[in-house]
C-alpha cells in the first residue's frame, strides 16, 4: 500500500468512526475506487488502531512524497484528522485547542468594542428606515425579505435551478475564461430538507455534479438567499476542479474531501468571497444592509460558540447574547444555537461544534487580503489558477506558501 492509499484508507475509517458516534461522517465527499470507498471499509477501529494507522501514513507520507506543498498538504490533513480522533475519543482538549488541532487558526473572541464599531456602521446606514429602535428595524428589515408560501414554492421547485445556472455561466465567463481553462459541470441540483443544523449544504456526488440542500426550518430571505447561493456554487465548482484534478494526476488524496481539516478555512473562505470573485453588483441598497449586518452575525456566531464551548455558558445566555448583540430574532438565535452548541439534541457530541471559525477566519485572514492583492498586482489568472488548478493550495497550512509567488 503506498503512502496516498493508507492516506485515503485513513481518511475513509476516520469518518466511519466519525458517522458511529456523532451520526456525521468527517468525509464530506468521495469520488476514488471503489476498493478505498467509506463504505467498503472497517467501520469498527479502535481509535487504537486508528492512531496507529495516523503515524504510519506520517512515515509513509515522509518516505514517498517528493512535491513539498502536496506533502505539507497532506500532513496538515492527517494532523487535523488525528486531533478529531483525540477529541471524540474523550481526550482532555480544550476547545481553543480543538480549533487550533483541527483549522490550524487561532481561537479568538471578538471583542464588544469592534462589534460595537460594526453596528455603529450598521446604525448609520439604517437611519432613516422605519423602526422605533435598531433591533425593531432589523427586525423589520428581515421580515421584508421573507419568502414564504407559494413564493418559496416557486424557489424551491424553479427558481433555484434557473439561479445556479446562471451562476454556472458566470463562472465559466468570468473566471475560467480568465484562467484559459475548462472543467466539466454537470450541475447543481437543490432540494429542501429539514432536521439538519446547517442553513444550507454542498454535497458533492462525484461525476461532476452536487446536490445542493436547503434547510426550511429556518426562514427563508431573499437577501440572504443570494449569498447562500454563491457561497455553495463556489464549493461544488472547486470541487469540479478537484476532481478534474483527480482524474488527471490520480493522486487519490484528492478524491476525499475531509471536513475539520484546514482545507475547511479555505474552502468557506473562498466561498464567502466568490461574490467578490465574481464582482457581483452590491449597490443595491438592501444588500448594502446585509453586507453591514453578516459581519455583526458572523462575530456575535463565533462569541456565543466560545460562550458555549469555552467558557461553559448555558444554551439560554448564548441565546440572549445572539439576540442582543447579533440583532436575531429568538426563532433564528435558536436555529444558532444547534449548530454551534457542544452536543445536539439526541446528546451526542456536535461534530460541527468547532467548525464556525472556518467562514469568517477563511475569507478575513486568508482569502480575501489574497484577492485584494491579485487584483491590485493585476494576476487574477494566475491567482484563480493557483486555488482551482493547484488543489494543494486549499489549505490554512499551505496556502501561503502557494501564494508566495504573487
Ligand atoms: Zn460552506
Amino acid at each position: 500500500m503506498n503512502a496516498a492509499e493508507r492516506f485515503v484508507r485513513v481518511c475513509c475509517e476516520i469518518g466511519n468512526f466519525t458517522e458511529k458516534l456523532t451520526g456525521v461522517s468527517v468525509v464530506d465527499a468521495y469520488f476514488g475506487p471503489e476498493e478505498l470507498h467509506p463504505k467498503t471499509l472497517s467501520a469498527e477501529k479502535s481509535t487504537t488502531d486508528l492512531v496507529h494507522d495516523i503515524h504510519q501514513t506520517f512515515d509513509a507520507l515522509h518516505d514517498e512524497i517528493d512535491d513539498p506543498l502536496r506533502l505539507e498538504y497532506m500532513m496538515g490533513e492527517l494532523h487535523s484528522l488525528n486531533a478529531v480522533v483525540d477529541w471524540l475519543s474523550g481526550k482532555d482538549i480544550t476547545y481553543s485547542e480543538l480549533v487550533e488541532g483541527l483549522f490550524h487558526i487561532s481561537m479568538k473572541k471578538f471583542s464588544e468594542n469592534e462589534i460595537d464599531k460594526n453596528i455603529e456602521l450598521l446604525t448609520d446606514l439604517l437611519q432613516s428606515y422605519p423602526g422605533d429602535s435598531l433591533h425593531d428595524k432589523i427586525q423589520r428589515f428581515g421580515k421584508e425579505g421573507e419568502i414564504t408560501g407559494d413564493a418559496l414554492q416557486h424557489l424551491l421547485t424553479d427558481e433555484l435551478q434557473k439561479q445556479s445556472i446562471k451562476i454556472g455561466q458566470e463562472f465559466r465567463e468570468k473566471i475560467f475564461t480568465l484562467m484559459g481553462a475548462s472543467v466539466p459541470d454537470n450541475g447543481v441540483q437543490y432540494e429542501a430538507v429539514r432536521d439538519v443544523p446547517w442553513g444550507g449544504y454542498n454535497w458533492y456526488l462525484g461525476e461532476f455534479k452536487s446536490l445542493n440542500q436547503l434547510n426550511i426550518d429556518r426562514r427563508f430571505n431573499k437577501d440572504n438567499l443570494q449569498s447562500t447561493l454563491y457561497h455553495e456554487y463556489e464549493h461544488h465548482v472547486s470541487n469540479l476542479w478537484r476532481e478534474k484534478a483527480f482524474l488527471n494526476t490520480r493522486n487519490l488524496e484528492l478524491a476525499v474531501v475531509p471536513l475539520h481539516t484546514g482545507r475547511c478555512v479555505i474552502s468557506e473562505g473562498t466561498a464567502d468571497t466568490a461574490k467578490d470573485f465574481l464582482s457581483v453588483s452590491e449597490d443595491d441598497s438592501r444588500i448594502v444592509v446585509l453586507n453591514a449586518l453578516t459581519p455583526i452575525r458572523q462575530m456575535t456566531g463565533i462569541n456565543a460558540a466560545i460562550l458555549l464551548n469555552d467558557e461553559g455558558k448555558s444554551v439560554e445566555e448564548a441565546i440572549e447574547y445572539l439576540i442582543n448583540r447579533g440583532y436575531r430574532t429568538r426563532e433564528a438565535a435558536e436555529a444558532s444555537i444547534s449548530f454551534i452548541s457542544p452536543t445536539t439534541k439526541t446528546g451526542k457530541i456536535n461534530l460541527f461544534a468547532p467548525y464556525i471559525f472556518t467562514y469568517f477566519i477563511g475569507r478575513r485572514d486568508f482569502v480575501h487580503p489574497s484577492f485584494l492583492k491579485a487584483v491590485q498586482k493585476d494576476v487574477l489568472p494566475e491567482f484563480f489558477k493557483t486555488i482551482y488548478m493547484n488543489p494543494y493550495s486549499g489549505s490554512s497550512v499551505t496556502w501561503n506558501k502557494a501564494f508566495e509567488w504573487m
